[in-house]
């Protein structure tokens, strides 16, 4: 259960090898009253939102978080080349987002995982 209010807390420009993107930050407050914020980044390029007619919807890519993956090129899964080619593909189209769940596997957490 989550309260209603979702605060957009952080917006910078974040240049990439692909490009310059737009991150967003969010976070809300969990209802069970723990005090403790989950948070989301949308990482943008271009405007997503136009409704352009001959461009129809903007790529969209929601992607968890996966440090053993992305960062250390783990090759247990391909969620690095995945986020890779989802930066790429906005780039090519000058437009669309990435939704970045940044919970380590999908809240397991990191040393859950690595124990896995
Ligand atoms: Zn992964």
């Amino acid at each position: 259960m989550y309260t209603d209010s979702i605060r957009r807390v952080a917006s910078t420009r974040l240049p990439t090898r692909w490009g310059v993107f737009n991150a967003l930050a969010f976070e809300r407050e969990l209802s069970n009253g723990s005090g403790r914020l989950e948070t989301a980044l949308a990482i943008m390029l271009g405007d997503p939102a136009s409704h352009e007619l001959t461009r129809g919807a903007p790529l969209l890519r929601i992607h968890a978080q996966c440090l053993t993956g992305e960062m250390f090129r783990s090759l247990r899964c391909d969620c690095g080349d995945q986020l890779d080619m989802a930066m790429r593909e906005i780039a090519h189209e000058a437009r669309g987002l990435v939704i970045y769940e940044h919970q380590e596997g999908r809240g397991i957490g990191l040393i859950a995982k690595l124990q896995a």
